[in-house]
């Protein structure tokens, strides 16, 4: 039974868990608050969840108690293991811990859809993650929703809309295949060690199909070009792009002297197709 565990603060000092910089780690210690997160991703009753950075298991808990079907939980800290058995062992056959870096193992070898990711991630591979489960080649992708902890200056990248100074890269490509928004914001406080900035959690829904036809490769070219110089007016930024860039911009319904903060998700769609036609698998 998870409720017979005892208290995180416990299980830190009984393993030794000192908090390590270079892995990352800063632990959510009130069981209170990883129910909340675990909350968020909505109904786990049917679903398997995959976490990334369980640690000392404090979100690994609330996951079990919020009914996970099953929880794979990969950590690369080998300290973490003996107290994540200890929870295993609470709920048998529930939880699955896999020792390794998450940007190299395959979860899908031990998951079943549906599947959603919840994880308090550790900020040195949190965006790079984040990048990689918005960008397969095909969509739907293996997750239904991402749930996520970040530092809230990245959440505030991944929400925002055009026109902001946050708008960028992250936004477009985080919106065109998924509905995102901050669904908490936590204060250094909330964490052991403390960090320096504030966190938020980003619940990330992906949608069934793109919001508009793009060829993914392509869109990212563009949106990658358009705000490496987000200052300059896009006839100039995507000048590399292709010839002629001027008449793709007109076509697309966008002004060649606009800058990419000001143009929205379904322009440079738009403009993505202009350059190449959507493969089949978008
Ligand atoms: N989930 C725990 C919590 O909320 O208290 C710990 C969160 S801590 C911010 C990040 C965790 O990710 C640490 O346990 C760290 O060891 C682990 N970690 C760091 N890099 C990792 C990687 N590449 N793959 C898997 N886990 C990693």
């Amino acid at each position: 039974m998870i409720d017979t565990l005892p208290p995180l603060r416990e299980v830190i000092r009984a393993h030794d868990l000192r908090a390590k910089k270079s892995f990352g780690q800063n632990f959510l210690l009130d069981l209170n608050l990883t129910a909340r997160i675990a909350r968020a991703a909505g109904d786990l009753g049917g679903a398997d969840v995959l976490e990334v950075g369980p640690g000392p298991g404090g979100l690994t808990r609330g996951l079990l108690a919020e009914g996970a079907r099953h929880v794979l939980a990969v950590e690369k800290d080998p300290r973490c293991l003996p107290a994540l058995a200890e929870i295993a062992q609470a709920c048998p056959g529930r939880l699955t811990v896999i020792e390794g870096d998450a940007l190299a193992v395959d979860p899908m070898a031990h998951l079943t859809p549906p599947v959603k990711v919840v994880a308090n991630l550790p900020y040195n591979v949190g965006t790079e993650l984040l990048i990689r489960w918005m960008t397969p080649r095909a969509w739907p992708p293996f997750w239904q929703s991402l749930t996520l902890m970040f530092q809230q200056e990245v959440a505030e990248r991944i929400v925002a809309r055009p026109g902001s100074k946050a708008y960028g890269r992250l936004a477009l490509m985080v919106q065109w295949r998924a509905d995102a928004r901050i669904v908490l914001t936590l204060p250094p406080e909330a964490f052991t060690p403390p960090p320096k900035v504030h966190s938020a959690v980003v619940q990330i829904t992906a949608l069934p199909a793109p919001r508009y036809p793009a060829d993914a490769q392509v869109l990212e070219r563009v949106v990658a070009a358009a705000f490496n110089q987000r200052r300059k007016m896009l006839r100039a930024a995507l000048r590399g792009l292709a010839p002629g860039i001027e008449a793709h911009l007109h076509a697309a319904g966008i002004a060649p002297t606009a800058r990419a903060e000001e143009v929205g998700l379904e322009a440079f769609c738009a403009l993505a197709r202009r350059l190449a036609p959507p493969s089949a698998a978008d």
